[in-house]
C-alpha cells in the first residue's frame, strides 16, 4: 500500500517525540484520552439534541486495554469518531500547527521542554510507542479505516471492521531499554494512577479491566482471578468542584489538559454562584499571548457548557474583545442546550453571565495590579494592546472598565505606570498629563520637545504603541485632566522671561521663512519649549505626527488626514542670529536654511524627507 506523507511541519514534531528524552512521556495518555473525551462531547452532544437518535448515558465512555502479551495499550472511545479523509486531515497534520512555534532546529533539541509545557495531541503517543494503530468508525457511518503508522516515513489508510461506532487508538510499546522503562505503560496500576493524576476531571468514566481475586465459588480457601470494570476517574468536572478541595497545581492541570495556553498561567479565577442564574466558571490568563493573538485568525472565547454537557468550544459572546485573552469555561444549568449561534447575542442567561464575567474579569485584574505588580506587568507586556484597542475600537464606552488598567512607560520611573499613579503624583502648577509619541523610549527621551517640561519636573507619559494616541484621544481626560501631546502647538507652558515677545520682532523673518516652506508648515515661530535644540516641530488641531504616520500606514487611507505642522525656533540658540542674519543679507541662504532646518526637525520626528537628493544639495551648498 503507497505510503502518505506527513506535512513537514508534522514530520518535525513526529521527529521530537520519537526522538524525545523527555522524563515525563507519560503525558501521551492525558493527550490520548484528552482526544478521546472531545470526540465524546461531540456525539454526546449530538445525541441530546437529535430526537431521532436514542440517547443512553452509559454509551458514551473511554476505555483502556492493555495487553502485557502483545505489548500493546489501547485507548477506545465511544465518540464521534473519523472518517477515511478526517483521519488523513487530522492525523497528517499538527492540528493546530503554530501551537508548536518553534522557528529553530536547536530549539528543536532544546523543544523537549516545550513538551512538558504544553499539551502536544496526538503526536505524544509517538514518545512511547513503536506504531500506532488508529481504527475510527464515524458517527452515521457503516464503514470503518485503519491509519497506521511507525513514525516519519509516512502512514497507511485502509478500510477495515469496527461494530461500534467510535476511535480506537492502538500503541504498540516500545521495548524496554537500560534507561528507558517502557513497561510501566502496560502495568495496570501504573495507568490507574496516570489516570488519577492526569485525567481524573474527565466527565465521561475511564474504564478498565481490572485484575481481583475471590474465592472460588463453593471453595473455603481457592482463590481465583478475575477481571471487573473499574472507573478509574472520578468524573467530577473541576469547575464543579469545591474551591477549598483544589490546589493551584490542580487548575494548570486543566490548563493544560485543555490546551488553553502554552504556558503556566498568569492567574486562574474559578467563580461559583447561585442566583437568578447559576453558573460555574474557571477562567485563566494566560502568561504568553497566542502566537495568533494578534491576527485575524484569533478567535477568543469561552467554552460554553450546560449542566456539564458542552455546547461550544469557542463562544465569543461571553468575552468583550478586550477580554478576548481570557481562556476557561462556563457551565449553566440556565443555558439552553439548543441554543444556536446566532441566538447567543440574544440570550438572556448568556448576556447576563458575560457582564458578570466581565466585572469578574476586571475586578482580577485591578487586585493583580494592586497585590501582584510583577505579574501585572508581564500581562501588560503580552496584552495591553488589546485594552487599548478596546478604548479605542468602541469609543470609550468601555472606559470605566479599562481606564484604570492600561499603562504606559514613564519619563520619571522609566518603567510602566498607570494613569492613577501618573496623576496623583502631577506638580501643583502642571495643568496637563503630558505624553510624547514615536517609535521608541529611546528616542522619545531625547525629543527637543520634552526638554522644558522635563526641566519644570513634569512627567511625560511616552507612547510607543500605534494604538496609543488613539486611544487616549477618546478617553480625553483622566480624572478631568486633560492629556497633551508635548509638540502640540498650544501647549501653554510657561518657559520663563528670556523666550517671551520674541515673535513680535521678527515677524518678518517668520512670514519670510513660512513663504520659503509653502504649505509644508502652517506657520514659522519662536518656541516656547525648546532650551538647547535649535529647531522643533509643533502640529495643530487633532491630528498629531504620529497619528499622520499611522493613518498613512492604513490600507485604505483616509482621505488627505495630515498633522498641521508648526515650524519652531529656538530663539536662544546661536543659529537664530544665522537666521537673522541672513535674513537682512542673503535672502536666498535664508531659502536654504529654512528648509534644511525643515528636514531636520522631519528628521527628528523620525519621519522622511519629501525630496531628499534637494536636502542633500542644500546642506552641501551650506557648507
Ligand atoms: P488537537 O487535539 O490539539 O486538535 P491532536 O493532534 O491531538 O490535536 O488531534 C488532531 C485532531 O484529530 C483532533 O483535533 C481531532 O479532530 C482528531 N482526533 C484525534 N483523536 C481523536 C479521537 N479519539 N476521535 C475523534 N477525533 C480525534
Amino acid at each position: 500500500m503507497a505510503k502518505r506523507q506527513f506535512k513537514s511541519e508534522s514530520k518535525r514534531l513526529l521527529n521530537l517525540m520519537i526522538n524525545s528524552i523527555y522524563t515525563h512521556k507519560e503525558i501521551f495518555l492525558r493527550e490520548l484520552i484528552s482526544n478521546a473525551s472531545d470526540a465524546i462531547d461531540k456525539s454526546y452532544y449530538l445525541y441530546l439534541t437529535n430526537k431521532d437518535l436514542v440517547f443512553n448515558k452509559d454509551d458514551f465512555y473511554i476505555r483502556i486495554t492493555p495487553d502485557e502479551d502483545e505489548r500493546t495499550l489501547t485507548v477506545s472511545d465511544t465518540g464521534i469518531g473519523m472518517t477515511k479523509e478526517e483521519l488523513d486531515s487530522n492525523l497528517g497534520v499538527i492540528a493546530k500547527s503554530g501551537s508548536f512555534d518553534f522557528k529553530e532546529e536547536n530549539e528543536l533539541k532544546e523543544g523537549i521542554d516545550i513538551i512538558g509545557q504544553f499539551g502536544v495531541g496526538f503526536y505524544s503517543a509517538f514518545m512511547v510507542a513503536e506504531k500506532v494503530t488508529v481504527i475510527s468508525r464515524k458517527e452515521g457511518s457503516e464503514k470503518a479505516y485503519k491509519w497506521e503508522s511507525s513514525g516519519i516515513d509516512g502512514y497507511t489508510i485502509s478500510p477495515c471492521e469496527k461494530d461500534k461506532v467510535g476511535t480506537d487508538v492502538i500503541l504498540k510499546i516500545k521495548p524496554s531499554t537500560e534507561d528507558e522503562d517502557y513497561d510501566e505503560f502496560l502495568d495496570p496500576y501504573n495507568l490507574k494512577r496516570l489516570v488519577k493524576t492526569y485525567s481524573d476531571f474527565i466527565k465521561y468514566p475511564i474504564k478498565m479491566k481490572m485484575k481481583k481475586r475471590r474465592l472460588k465459588e463453593g471453595s473455603k480457601n481457592e482463590y481465583e482471578d478475575y477481571y471487573e470494570d473499574e472507573i478509574l476517574n472520578s468524573m467530577v468536572p473541576i469547575w464543579r468542584k469545591n474551591k477549598n478541595e483544589l490546589k493551584e497545581e490542580d487548575y494548570v492541570k486543566f490548563y493544560k489538559e485543555k490546551h488553553f495556553g502554552f504556558d503556566n498561567p498568569l492567574k486562574y479565577i474559578h467563580v461559583s454562584t447561585e442566583g437568578a442564574v447559576s453558573y460555574n466558571a474557571i477562567l485563566y490568563i494566560p502568561a504568553k499571548a497566542p502566537f495568533d493573538y494578534y491576527t485575524k485568525e484569533f478567535e477568543k472565547g469561552l467554552e460554553l457548557y450546560s449542566n456539564g454537557v458542552m455546547i461550544m468550544k469557542k463562544c465569543g459572546e461571553l468575552l468583550p474583545d478586550y477580554f478576548g485573552f481570557v481562556q476557561g469555561l462556563v457551565d449553566s444549568p440556565d443555558f439552553s442546550l439548543n441554543i444556536s449561534r446566532e441566538m447567543l447575542q440574544h440570550d438572556r442567561q448568556l448576556q447576563f453571565v458575560a457582564k458578570k464575567l466581565n466585572e469578574k474579569i476586571k475586578s482580577e485584574l485591578l487586585s493583580m495590579l494592586k497585590d501582584e505588580r510583577e505579574n501585572y506587568e508581564k500581562f501588560y507586556k503580552q496584552f495591553g494592546r488589546t485594552l487599548k484597542y478596546g478604548l479605542y475600537s468602541d469609543w470609550g464606552i468601555s472606559r470605566e472598565t479599562l481606564e484604570d488598567l492600561i499603562m504606559f512607560y514613564s519619563s520619571h520611573e522609566k518603567k510602566l505606570v498607570t494613569l492613577d499613579e501618573y496623576v496623583s503624583r502631577m506638580k501643583e502648577d502642571q495643568k496637563y498629563i503630558y505624553y510624547a509619541t514615536g517609535e521608541s523610549i529611546d528616542k522619545l527621551s531625547k525629543l527637543p520637545q520634552a526638554e522644558l517640561i522635563a526641566d519644570k519636573g513634569y512627567e511625560i507619559l511616552y507612547f510607543i504603541d500605534e494604538i496609543d494616541e488613539f486611544a487616549i484621544k477618546v478617553l480625553l481626560t483622566y480624572k478631568d485632566k486633560e492629556f497633551k501631546n508635548i509638540s502640540s502647538s498650544d501647549i501653554d507652558i510657561d518657559a520663563g522671561k528670556d523666550s517671551s515677545g520674541i515673535d513680535e520682532g521678527n515677524k518678518d523673518l517668520f512670514a519670510f521663512m513660512k513663504e520659503a516652506l509653502g504649505d509644508k508648515v502652517k506657520e514659522v515661530r519662536a518656541s516656547k519649549r525648546l532650551k538647547t535644540h535649535p529647531v522643533c516641530l509643533a502640529t495643530e488641531g487633532e491630528v498629531s505626527i504620529e497619528m499622520e504616520k499611522v493613518l498613512k500606514a492604513m490600507p485604505d487611507k483616509p482621505a488627505d488626514i495630515h498633522a498641521q505642522k508648526i515650524l519652531e525656533i529656538n530663539t536662544n540658540h546661536k543659529i537664530y542670529e544665522k537666521l537673522k542674519d541672513a535674513y537682512e543679507n542673503d535672502r536666498e541662504k535664508l531659502k536654504k536654511y529654512s528648509n534644511v532646518l525643515f528636514n531636520q526637525a522631519l528628521l527628528i520626528e523620525g519621519l522622511t524627507i519629501d525630496d531628499p537628493v534637494q536636502y542633500a544639495n542644500d546642506v552641501y551648498e551650506l557648507i
